[in-house]
């Protein structure tokens, strides 16, 4: 067999992630079948971790990318109206998901820069009776927005505690300190924060949602109550993501050989999430969303097409475009799982001479000092 050699380009998009070696060589062991007793341990650990991670009463993993458990928790918690909050492309998915299963979407839309308010929520479920569920993303990956899931979920259970509070966490679990008083399903994917491939999609449930979908089938692959029958005795429905939920027990011992706890990643990205936004505004470049979260870095910038194809053509390096109507107009740089402080910095400066080889700004340096001044670990 001819071999070649990739060198393969420093990936940082927000989602997929790189996988660290750590995790890849634990994926890359002999096949376990799923129905045995080896697997079932496996699974078992990775329920009881994920359950003490995300603070919720159960615990679900599915076998599918993130959209399958956003598709799976409009199938359970809702049967005629939803009401969708959407700041963006993912929550214009929820959208068009309760409109592909023929339900009512009450919608409360935004540019993909700006959050949703906590009024407007009040005030559509005032005006419109028969909500069952609430759809929203804690952070919204389209424009690195952050939105007001605590304050908008508490008035929703303040107005109807039947309705259910559906929060896409995708790219918020592993990267701040999600507090799910008043959330019922919080929705998580391998391949953001956990650092794992794609193709594994975890739900936490409060109570009341465990209860919910006990009594409620519905539903035949995406059915959460079949789901939860099986996962509780440690198995799944149908055929389970086996290798990377081995990956995703590998991505909790190696924090815990690490000696980190969730904590330590939830304060480090924090840290570096400012300090890189500082570092780009010090060399002139604009934050897009109003509201920006730490799972990643958001620039709109005339130069945005540009600037993404100077770092992969000179420096090897690949960040984001934007999607549909920000295409070309931003650029995304993730912050998800655990960024060495080196390659975040390469990143920084690889932006800024892309702003000399653009003609816009003469290199001094700025981006890396500003990052490292602000860097206070
Ligand atoms: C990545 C992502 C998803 C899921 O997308 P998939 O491609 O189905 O995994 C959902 N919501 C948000 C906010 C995301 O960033």
């Amino acid at each position: 067999m001819e071999s070649k050699i990739i060198t393969y380009p420093l990936l940082f998009t927000p989602g997929p992630t790189p996988t660290p070696e750590y995790i890849r060589q634990a994926m890359a062991q002999p096949t376990l079948h799923h129905r045995t007793a080896e697997f079932e341990m496996i699974f078992a650990n990775a329920r009881k971790n994920l359950q003490k991670m995300l603070n919720m009463s159960e615990i679900l993993m599915l076998a599918s990318s993130g959209t399958g458990a956003m598709e799976a928790c409009i199938v359970a918690f809702s049967s005629h109206t939803i009401l969708s909050i959407n700041s963006g492309k993912f929550g214009e998915r929820f959208t068009a998901i309760g409109k592909a299963l023929n339900r009512k979407v009450v919608e409360i839309s935004h540019e993909w820069d700006t959050p949703a308010h906590v009024a407007e929520v009040e005030k559509a479920l005032e005006s419109h009776s028969g909500i069952e569920c609430i759809c929203l993303q804690i952070c919204e990956s389209a424009g690195g927005l952050s939105q007001p899931y605590k304050e908008i979920a508490k008035i929703v259970k303040q107005h109807n505690p039947n309705i259910f509070v559906i929060a896409d966490g995708i790219t918020a679990i592993g990267v701040e300190d999600i507090d799910t008083t008043y959330i019922d399903a919080l929705i998580g994917g391998s391949q953001k924060a956990f650092m794992l491939p794609p193709g594994l999609a975890m739900i936490g449930l409060s109570q009341q949602a465990s209860n919910h979908i006990e009594s409620h089938s519905n539903g035949y692959y995406f059915n959460l109550g079949k789901e939860l029958k099986n996962q509780r005795k440690n198995t799944t429905a149908y055929t389970a993501a086996t290798s990377i939920i081995i990956g995703l027990q590998a991505y909790f011992d190696m924090l815990d050989e690490k000696g980190f706890t969730h904590n330590d990643i939830y304060q480090y990205n924090t840290t570096i999430a400012c300090a890189t936004r500082k570092a780009l505004q010090a060399i002139g470049l604009q934050i897009y969303p109003k509201n920006p979260a730490n799972s990643m870095s958001v620039v709109v910038s005339k130069y945005a097409k540009d600037i993404i194809k100077i770092l992969k053509t000179h420096y090897n390096i690949t960040i984001a475009n934007g999607q549909d109507r920000l295409k070309d107009k931003i650029f995304r740089i993730n912050h998800m799982g655990y960024i060495p402080l080196h390659e975040l910095s390469f990143v920084l400066n690889a932006i800024e001479l892309a702003l000399q080889t653009l003609g816009i700004r003469q290199f001094n340096a700025e981006a890396n000092r500003i990052f490292f001044q602000n860097l206070r670990l």
